[in-house]
């Protein structure tokens, strides 16, 4: 049986495998070694702010940790589509310093922004649910994945922010309630996904008292942190 017909999780844990048979590295800068090295760890945002981009309509207070910069990029994308789901932890203890930052009290659950449902089968791993369970875990607050994807948005190449935003609309649906929530992501880009997300909980009845992420990308000109 050939490897690519394999089920995506037993061929991801047979790549791990090969990463210790065959020497491993650190997946922030590529150095030798079994996890990510000192340096990396040093360079990772040490506190949480709030987003620097200008609020979109509908979004909630929004904080994160740091900007998409290397190395925190390179793990970020590592997690997510190349299967190092050993991060999760570290990515997921990032992710709760930014809802510590909101100030989420008692009673306060988490909601992941839905993946898309076909790269959750192509990588069998649904990275952005994993880290909203290690953030949850990290403060004591409850992890409800009621937000799903209805249909697919429509191409974002190449439009603004507000045409963005309009490609969202109605993308996601939610299960009815009236939790007190804070919408948890690991990127925030132009903030649409998360806009989507925000309207779709409070159109089901739930309250949206912030949104948190590990990281959002730089501004047109910033050059990193
Ligand atoms: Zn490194």
């Amino acid at each position: 049986m050939k490897t690519n017909q394999l089920p995506p999780a037993i061929d991801r844990l047979i790549s791990a495998a090969a990463d210790l048979l065959l020497g491993a590295s650190c997946p922030g800068c590529g150095t030798p070694g079994w996890a990510v090295c000192q340096n990396c760890l040093a360079l990772l945002p040490d506190g949480a702010r709030r987003v620097r981009r200008p609020a979109l309509p509908g979004l909630p207070d929004a904080m994160v940790c740091g900007t998409y910069t290397e190395p925190l990029s390179r793990l970020l994308i590592s997690h997510k589509d190349e299967g190092s789901w050993q991060l999760a932890g570290l990515l997921g203890a990032l992710l709760a310093r930014a809802v510590a930052g909101l100030g989420a009290g008692p009673g306060v659950v988490l909601v992941p922004v839905p993946s898309d449902r076909a790269a959750v089968r192509r990588r069998g791993y649904d990275h952005a649910r994993a880290l909203a369970g290690v953030a949850g875990r990290e403060l004591g607050l409850a992890v409800r994945p009621v937000l799903g994807r209805g249909r697919a948005a429509s191409d974002q190449v190449g439009r603004n922010r507000l045409a963005r935003l309009d490609a969202q609309a109605g993308t996601m649906d939610a299960e009815p309630g009236s939790l007190a929530v804070v919408v948890v992501d690991d990127i925030i880009t132009t903030g649409s996904t998360a806009a989507e997300a925000c309207r779709a909980l409070r159109a089901s009845g739930h309250r949206v008292t912030g949104l948190a992420a590990i990281c959002e990308t730089p501004r047109w000109g910033e050059s990193g942190e």
